[in-house]
């Protein structure tokens, strides 16, 4: 069983979590020396003593740990677990809907702090659950967790089976060999899922990813269904070439995808030839995207729709990329290759910025080209991936549909 451990919180601190502010950052606790084993179950107490939350030791890039509770006498045993589960399925009634209808078939179940277990995820994919673990700490509770999401599940007519993946290092190292699958069935490689009617190829089993960012399908629908019709596009830092295929789908003369993970070529052929889309009709590049860019301006190349989803941080044998360092220039090379009204779809994933700087980017980006620009909509997190007021970086996900107008 979990061992318990008082730990006060540095008093400049305390209101902050008394509003419920959820990470246990290392610089709020008095006595961090006491902490010694992730997984042990935290009481957050003021210098007077007083409780404030309940939470459990386990560390990520994010912090030292997430608060679970702010009920004294609640204990975080499989109970606990039963009844965040079960609300957190409740709340997704309406996909499992789709799901059963066949036109969404994979969505978020659980996101962590916003349905009040940090460090923590549950996503569906047809019938399969994939549980990821975002530390030692949270790990710990596995058998728990476990227990409470099969007696949630088990008796549903869909569930199948449950994997899981573990971002967090054991000993420093990440146990890329291991299997993911945990128990039930076990599923096709590849699973073929539906979103908004678009057939996905998703390897559950297969090293850290699945072939899929579960976050962006809104995105995804509307460049199918307001933006590609008869259009050129460009998706960068393609990965598996979701967008291109929403594109195609929607219309699109041609598309082009860029990625410089050798992987990107077949995963995204995969994609295209599961939508009946002939792949070799398409453009797969092979590159760094900032070396693709100068090749497209050498060539003149322009395009109607460009797409930018750059990772947050990105090591290459030349460069190291950050959002919040190069954005800018990331849109400056976009609005050179993009046709007079054409759409830049600028989205990015880290938490270290909100909308207004990100906007900001944008304004620095076209001012700096002397160029003209509206808005013609934005993206957060869709509604599976709950986020909660008390922590506003966990809203991490801006996408923005930008008109270049000259
Ligand atoms: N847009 C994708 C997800 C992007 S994941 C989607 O919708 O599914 C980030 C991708 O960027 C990875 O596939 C990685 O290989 C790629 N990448 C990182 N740095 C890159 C660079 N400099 N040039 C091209 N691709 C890069």
């Amino acid at each position: 069983m979990s061992n318990i451990i008082n730990l006060k919180i540095k008093a400049k601190y305390i209101q902050e979590y008394q509003d419920k502010y959820p990470l246990i950052q290392k610089e709020i606790l008095e006595n961090i020396d006491d902490l010694t084993q992730e997984g042990t179950i935290i009481n957050l107490i003021t210098t007077n003593n007083k409780f404030v939350g309940k939470g459990y030791y386990g560390r990520q890039n994010k912090g030292y740990g997430w608060v679970l509770t702010y009920i004294k006498d609640e204990n975080i045993d499989t109970e606990f677990f039963i009844k965040k589960i079960k609300e957190a399925i409740a709340y997704r009634v309406d996909f499992y809907e789709e799901s059963k209808k066949d036109i969404t078939t994979a969505f978020r179940v659980l996101n962590g702090e916003g349905d009040g277990i940090g460090g923590l995820t549950i996503d569906y994919f047809s019938g399969y659950y994939m549980i990821t673990w975002y530390s030692l700490g949270i790990y710990a509770f596995k058998d728990m967790i476990l227990k409470a999401l099969l007696l949630n599940i088990e008796n549903t007519d869909d569930y199948k089976g449950i994997y899981e993946k573990k971002r967090f290092n054991t000993k420093g190292q990440y146990l890329e060999n291991e299997s993911d699958f945990v128990c039930g069935k076990v599923a096709p490689k590849p699973l073929i899922i539906k979103e908004n009617n678009v057939n996905f190829a998703v390897y559950l089993d297969d090293g850290a990813m699945t072939g899929i960012f579960l976050d962006q399908k809104d995105v995804r629908k509307t460049i199918r269904d307001k933006y590609s019709n008869g259009k050129t596009m460009l998706n960068t830092f393609s990965y598996t070439g979701a967008f291109s295929v929403y594109s195609k789908l929607g219309g699109a003369i041609k598309t082009c995808s860029v990625d410089l993970a050798k992987r990107s070529l077949s995963k995204t052929s995969e994609q295209f030839t599961l939508n009946n889309i002939d792949a070799k009709s398409q453009e797969i590049i092979v590159d760094d995207v900032f070396n693709y860019f100068k090749y497209a301006v050498k060539k003149q190349y322009k395009f109607d729709m460009v797409v930018l989803d750059p990772p947050s941080f990105a090591r290459t044998k030349k460069m190291t990329f950050s959002v919040s360092k190069d954005y800018v220039k990331l849109l400056k090379e976009a609005i050179q290759i993009t046709n007079k009204n054409g759409i830049i779809v600028a989205s990015t994933n880290s938490a270290t910025f909100g909308m207004m700087k990100f906007r900001q980017f944008i304004e620095k980006a076209f001012r700096e080209l002397n160029g003209r620009f509206e808005i013609m909509e934005t993206y957060s997190l869709p509604k599976d991936f709950r986020v909660c007021d008390e922590f506003k970086e966990g809203d991490y996900l801006k996408v923005v549909f930008i008109k270049k107008l000259n």
